[in-house]
């Protein structure tokens, strides 16, 4: 018996350097044999064979066997020989059977008889191990008219020749294999790098923006003939055109939806595009899902694998970047909220307070238009506070009307993210100002509206939730110092005010004399001074003397202007003063007062005046001295017989 002889002893070179494990392992894996399996690669062998050898292959029917007995192979395949061929392919089997179980490599001879003509069945059963754990793959046989019997050395040389050709054709076999293997295994290795490239680099990214830009980017690469999308369900300002806003529907055929709704990824062929939807989900929700859309492109079962990972990674990274984003949010805003409610405490003043609060807001929130409203209770209607479009300052709006209507019925703040002539809600604000976003508030103190806070864009969907929601905490600031700039305004108003007369208080007067006096050239000062109104109070009671008192006050108010300041001096003694006015001047107002007193009051009184001036070339200027002289000037006019106006 022969020493059996392996692949790697027809090509030392290529074969060699392989582990017969190795080898082994792919003849029995199946890898070898695909689909046309073992008889395919038999016969191709055999072809291989028949273009290598000469003529000197002996003439017969030339017989292949596989190892389970059938004839693979036979030649020439005329038809004189084919029937007979089969037929005696037939009588040959128990032969051939035996010679493969055998596997021993031996030479038959067999007579036979067919159709009364004698043969000679000239076998050479070379068996054709394939590997040492398999039986005989082949049997390699030779039949002959027995007058043409020829010499079993040639047909023997022949089987070997033929093995050794199925040899090299599975050694070719093999390296392809290998070559497969090794494009696969390179590709899995560049895919499982691009992975783990992607998602270091997912990872290393802190902005939203910058991980969904990542993301694309990576996707794109990954799938490069392929359409990719991202349909997020939150409203994100997004400048890449890859990125959309999801349409919620619940069309169970829309697979994004599904996607969506389960969590899982969903996939759809049809008409030979495929399109796959990847839900891109966090630890806290889902933020949207990942569509690729593909033509004529075969997909694996890894690679929906690998995206799922990667949608993971994503989801991941961007809930991360997200939260990261908020929490800054956070901070700007409570730095925002602080740095407004500082700037707010600094002032009581509620014009200032509405002027920077106006100039803030348009910086905060990038608007084009603001405009603060007052409520006013009384005559139910809204008062513009200001606003930088300055056609609608001091406008009056009925407190019915439009937003601040709303608003003022529901208390509570809106957002408007498209206005056209069509909404609901009709807006002078939004159609004079071109506007098409809205958001506003009121300013609530103890759950009564104050006021509005109106912001808009011309652009629609300016706004975010996060802008509406900012808002409406610095509108509980604003309308705060608002309301304490009121309280602090009328408190001032009532220190300076004369409770009785409603004219100002003595030292209040004396306040903008001294202010006054520092700043301008001159000024006249009038006391006034009602006569005998001791005897008024007697013959009236005190009430109507207070009546007469008010009767001479607003007397007093009518005749000056808005500049000069009337005050209750004392009892029932009136001062005027007249800024940048002369005694003359000081004297004919003076007459008025007097002259009118005496007509217009009822019971009838009459008044003495005094009047004094001040110049910025006197020695001393003083608030004491010019009251001293206007003093002195009503006594003397009491002197002189009451009803009368001197001039100090
Ligand atoms: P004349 O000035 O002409 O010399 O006489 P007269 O009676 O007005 O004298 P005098 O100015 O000294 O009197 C002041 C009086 O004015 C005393 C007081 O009864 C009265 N009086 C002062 N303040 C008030 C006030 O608030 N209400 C009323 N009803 N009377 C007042
Ligand atoms: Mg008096
Ligand atoms: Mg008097």
């Amino acid at each position: 018996m022969m020493k059996e002889i392996r692949p790697h002893d027809y090509d030392a070179n290529s074969i060699m350097k392989q582990s017969m494990h190795e080898l082994s392992f792919f003849l029995t894996s199946g890898n070898a044999f695909p689909e046309s399996g073992l008889p395919a690669i038999l016969e191709e062998g055999f072809r291989l064979w028949r273009s290598e050898a000469d003529e000197s292959v002996p003439k017969g029917i030339l017989m292949l066997f596989d190892g389970q007995g059938s004839c693979l192979v036979h030649e020439p395949a005329d038809t004189q020989w084919d029937s007979r061929s089969w037929t005696t392919a037939k009588l040959l089997l128990p032969v051939v059977l035996e010679a493969c179980k055998s596997g021993k490599q031996e030479r038959m001879l067999q007579s036979l008889e067919y159709e009364g003509e004698a043969y000679e069945a000239c076998l050479s059963v070379v068996p054709i191990m394939l590997d040492q754990t398999q039986g005989c793959a082949a049997v390699f046989g030779f039949i002959q008219p027995a007058n043409e019997a020829s010499d079993m050395a040639v047909l023997h040389s022949c089987a070997l020749h033929y093995r050794a050709c199925l040899h090299r054709h599975l050694e070719h076999l093999y390296i392809q294999h290998l070559t497969r293997e090794q494009v696969a295994a390179e590709k899995e290795a560049a895919r499982r790098e691009a992975m783990l490239q992607a998602t270091k680099r997912l990872h290393d990214q802190i902005h939203v923006v910058a991980v969904l830009n990542e993301f694309m980017n990576t996707l794109e690469l990954l799938y490069p003939h392929s359409n990719v999308e991202l349909l997020l369900s939150q409203d994100y300002s997004h400048a890449d055109a890859r990125v959309q806003l999801m349409t919620f529907t619940h069309d169970m055929n829309d697979i994004c939806a599904v996607a969506f709704m389960s969590g899982e990824a969903a996939l759809r062929q049809e008409e030979g595009r495929m399109t796959i939807a990847v839900p891109i989900t966090g630890k806290q929700a889902t933020y949207g899902v990942l569509r690729l859309t593909t033509v004529g492109m075969e997909w694996e079962e890894d690679e929906l694998a690998d995206m799922e990972m990667l949608a993971e990674t994503a989801g991941t990274a961007f809930e991360n970047a997200k939260l990261y984003e908020q929490s800054n949010q956070l901070i700007n805003e409570l730095q925002l909220i602080n740095e407004l409610t500082r700037r707010l405490n600094q002032s009581l003043q509620l014009k200032d307070i509405i002027e920077f609060t106006t100039t803030d807001l348009l910086q905060i929130f990038k608007a084009d238009y603001c405009c603060m409203l007052q409520y006013c209770k009384e005559d139910n209607e809204f008062i513009v506070l200001s606003s930088n479009k300055p056609e609608l300052l001091h406008e009056r709006l009925n407190g019915d009307y439009g937003f601040c209507g709303k608003i003022l019925q529901t208390k509570e703040a809106l957002i408007v993210s498209d206005y056209s002539e069509r909404t609901a809600v009709s807006s002078k604000f939004m159609t004079l100002t071109g506007s098409h976003s809205l958001i506003a508030t009121p300013m609530l103190v103890h759950a009564e509206v104050l006021g509005v806070i109106l912001l808009t864009h011309r652009r629609p969907h300016f706004f975010s939730y996060d802008n509406y929601k900012l808002l409406q905490v610095l509108a509980t600031h604003i309308g705060l110092a608002i309301t304490n700039a009121s309280l602090h305004s009328e408190m001032r108003r009532m220190a300076i005010t004369d409770h009785l007369t409603g004219l100002h208080a003595r030292h209040f007067l004396d306040e903008q004399i001294q202010a006054r006096q520092r700043q301008d050239e001159l000024g006249a000062l009038i006391l006034v001074d009602i006569d005998h109104f001791k005897e008024v109070n007697d013959t009236y009671g005190h009430q109507i003397g207070d009546k007469i008192l008010t009767q001479v006050s607003s007397i007093i108010r009518s005749v000056i202007r808005d500049s000069d300041i009337a005050a209750r001096w004392g009892g029932e003694e009136l001062a005027v003063y007249l800024p940048s006015v002369t005694t003359g001047q000081a004297y004919r107002i003076a007459e008025r007062i007097r002259t009118q007193v005496s007509s217009q009051t009822d019971p009838g009184v009459t008044v003495s005046c005094g009047v004094s001036e001040w110049h910025f070339e006197d020695g001393k200027v003083s608030v004491e001295a010019l009251f001293y002289r206007a003093d002195m000037a009503l006594y003397k006019a009491k002197k002189s017989g009451r009803n009368h106006v001197q001039v100090g």
